[in-house]
């Protein structure tokens, strides 16, 4: 018996299955259930949530969601080589598990799930970004989701809170932060999964606002902070030029020095931009 179950412990069960971890697919999994059910704990009251989860792999967080007390978790697996375990937890929750096999990018996830939803995930690392991206940028707010509880390489959960003039700044900070209060809940050490990956992993947690921080339009918002962080380096007046003809007054009527480079604006003022590009 395991920590928290009644199933047979992780290493068991993958030694059982025959489950090695293959890089393709981003496998670095976590066994020590005690410290699946935390994270699953950082996602708040699962009690009355539907829960998607992305990559369940062996089970272990999957496990830790339910016994957390999740009301019903759907689970969206690549890996054909997973579905027998977790047919199995499926069986020891009787009615709270759906085991669905496919690519997550593929995936419309909705129609089988029940609102409030939370999204809970050891994100594959060659799909999280543009997970998480997609999951951030639907065009009408609220989303489909009220919490996003989220295993990042730590570099990337960095740029998803960074603030104006650090390294880590840009494009995921501000789609982030436009619509989301988002911190970094959790720190783990490679040694935490197995194979361990070659650098530290952070759980970042996102919740929805109600609306977005400042008004703007998500499309020009999106295209706007896409361009201004592609040349990161340069001035604005520069890497905004194909924008708008007279980019400079815009950058001026949004309280933006066209000297300025995207690395110092705040999300305010580059909502204020997009909304000085509107017409
Ligand atoms: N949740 C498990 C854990 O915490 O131990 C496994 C996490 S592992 C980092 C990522 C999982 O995502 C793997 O099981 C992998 O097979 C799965 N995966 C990779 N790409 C996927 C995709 N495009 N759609 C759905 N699952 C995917």
């Amino acid at each position: 018996m395991s920590a928290i179950d009644d199933l047979p412990p992780l290493r068991e069960v993958i030694a059982a299955h025959g489950l090695s971890a293959r890089k393709a697919l981003g496998q670095n999994f976590l066994l020590d259930l005690n410290l699946t059910a935390k994270i699953a704990r950082t996602a708040g009251d699962l009690t009355r949530a539907d829960v998607l989860e992305v990559g369940p792999g062996p089970g272990g967080l999957t496990r830790g969601l339910l016994a957390q007390g999740a009301r019903h978790v759907l689970a969206v697996e690549k890996d054909a080589r997973c579905l027998p375990v977790l047919a199995e937890i499926a069986e020891a929750y009787p009615g709270r598990l759906e085991v669905v096999q496919a690519d997550a990018l593929d995936l419309d996830p909705l129609t089988r799930l029940t609102p409030p939803i939370k999204v809970v995930a050891n994100l594959p690392y060659n799909v999280g970004t543009e997970l998480l991206v997609r999951w951030l940028t639907p065009r009408a707010w609220p989303p489909f989701w009220d919490s996003l509880t989220l295993m990042f390489q730590r570099e990337v959960a960095e740029r998803i809170v960074a603030t104006p003039g650090s390294k880590a700044y840009g494009r995921l900070a501000l789609l982030a932060q436009w619509r989301t209060d988002a911190r970094i809940v959790m720190t783990l050490p490679p040694g935490a999964f197995t194979p361990p990956p070659k650098v530290e992993s952070a759980v970042v947690q996102l919740t929805a606002l109600p609306r977005p921080r400042f008004p703007a339009d998500p499309g020009i918002l999106e295209r706007l902070v896409a361009r201004a962080f592609n040349q990161r380096r340069k001035m604005l007046r520069g890497a905004l030029k194909g924008l708008s003809p007279d980019v400079e007054d815009r950058l001026r009527a949004a309280g933006i020095a066209p000297t300025d480079r995207a690395e110092a604006v705040s999300l305010e003022k580059f909502c204020a931009l997009a909304r000085a590009l509107e017409h």
